[in-house]
């Protein structure tokens, strides 16, 4: 007698959900993925894969086309006001090193190579969100947006940090800790003077401009500022109000600021977001679990978001193939991946206020530590400190 395919739904489309997507079709279940977006969203900026994530990768037989697309930035250097390289860190050459990970992509590339993997063999409806689940003894009914309902085996949020969907399996709580730091990330012409290190200004206040190359002929400026509580950042904000703030924060900034702010004019996408992270006591609620950002976002200064996306979904997926009851895969899931996220959310000390120093004296400090510690001898000294934990986890093995 034939049985029917376990059926899952998956809510988000970036790079948590399609890898996700992936491991479950090799499992043999029938996947479904929505994504708010009217279609794949293909901003973002530089995000390393490294360690564990990488390996996941391999086994995703995606490494090379990764690679292929790799943005060619030969490493991090924080610049003084005149403009010259105060301290150089070039690229790691292995899995975890360095700020510069050797497999770097742009989030958007990351996000078409898995959908282009996934895309025959699972369904992707675009435009499409969640409005409601209601749990049964033997599956789980969603409502969508447009008022229709489906029945699924199991639901899987991977909508990122500000999940919305996330508040309907646990109410009231809010479960991201923001750093006090905003960023704002947009797309601007490349010029012969750009190179291809990450370039690091730390103007004072607390500000930082930064500027990195991509495989597509162009630059990916970050500008960065303290923000305090709720005040000031969110993508949802009205963009000319978010274009106008920018502008009077980064007036008087320096380095390449001018330059920034006259290509913010014509930049398609600009996203801005308070930097943070996702802290839950546990992962999943009946049979609905989350993956990604939206269950443990480290942030960016941790450089291992898109690792533990990947990592958590090759867990998550194992753990279910392995297991006819859900409940026990989804808790399997979380021992054994949460002392790896634990890790990977333990920022280095000092992280993101002695990066973007308020004052001349403190932006002269800083200057100063970051060139000792580019010295060779430096260099051997704080490897370990400033080293991601890509490597603090063994994958199991599933098949
Ligand atoms: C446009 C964009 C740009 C980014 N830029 C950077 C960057 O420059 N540097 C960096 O380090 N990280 C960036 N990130 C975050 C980075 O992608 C993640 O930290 C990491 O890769 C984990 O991915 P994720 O799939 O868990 O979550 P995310 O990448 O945050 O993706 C979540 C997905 O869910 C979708 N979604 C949200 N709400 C709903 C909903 N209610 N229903 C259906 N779908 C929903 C979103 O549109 C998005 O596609 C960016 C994310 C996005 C979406």
């Amino acid at each position: 007698m034939m049985t029917a395919r376990r059926r899952i739904l998956i809510s988000g489309a970036s790079i948590a959900g399609p890898a996700l997507a992936y491991w479950m079709n090799r499992s043999g279940w029938e996947v479904t993925v929505v994504e708010r977006a009217p279609e794949l969203r293909t901003g973002g900026q530089n995000i390393d894969i490294r360690g564990a994530g990488r390996e996941v990768a391999r086994r995703m037989g995606v490494e090379e086309e990764i690679r292929a697309r790799n943005t060619h930035e030969v490493g991090t250097q924080f610049i003084g006001t005149r403009g010259q390289a105060v301290a150089s860190f070039p690229a790691g050459r292995d899995d975890t090193g360095g700020a510069t990970a050797e497999l770097e992509i742009l989030r958007g590339e990351l996000s078409r190579v898995l959908f282009d993997l996934t895309k025959d063999h699972v369904a992707y409806r675009f435009g499409t969100t969640i409005r409601s689940l209601d749990e049964r003894r033997t599956d789980i009914q969603v409502t969508f947006d447009d008022g229709t309902e489906e029945r699924f085996d199991l639901v899987v949020i991977a909508e990122g940090m500000r999940s919305r969907t996330r508040r309907l399996i646990f109410p009231g709580t809010d479960p991201v800790v923001t750093k006090n730091m905003s960023t704002a990330y947009l797309t601007i012409p490349r010029t012969p003077d750009d190179t291809d290190w990450w370039r690091w200004y730390s103007a004072t206040g607390g500000r930082s401009i930064t500027l990195r190359p991509d495989n597509l002929g162009t630059i990916r400026a970050t500008l960065s500022y303290p923000t305090r509580g709720d005040e000031g950042a969110a993508t949802d904000d009205d963009p000319s109000r978010v274009r106008a703030a920018l502008r009077e924060r980064f007036a008087d900034a320096g380095w390449q600021a001018p330059r920034v702010l006259r290509e913010m004019a014509h930049a398609d996408e600009l996203y801005l977001d308070r930097v943070g992270q996702v802290h839950l006591d546990t992962w999943h609620h009946g049979r609905v679990a989350l993956v990604g950002d939206a269950a443990y976002c480290a942030s960016p200064l941790s450089g291992m978001g898109t690792t533990l996306s990947l990592v958590g979904a090759y867990v998550l997926a194992g753990e279910l193939g392995r297991s006819i009851d859900i409940e026990t895969a989804l808790q399997r899931y979380e021992e054994i991946l949460r002392p790896f996220v634990t890790c990977a959310q333990d920022l280095p000390p000092g992280t993101p206020r002695l990066a973007n120093p308020r004052s001349l004296a403190g932006r002269a400090v800083f200057h100063g530590v970051m060139r000792a510690a580019a010295s060779r001898v430096g260099r051997r000294l704080t490897a370990g400190l400033f080293r991601p934990p890509a490597d603090a986890f063994k994958l199991p093995d599933y098949e």
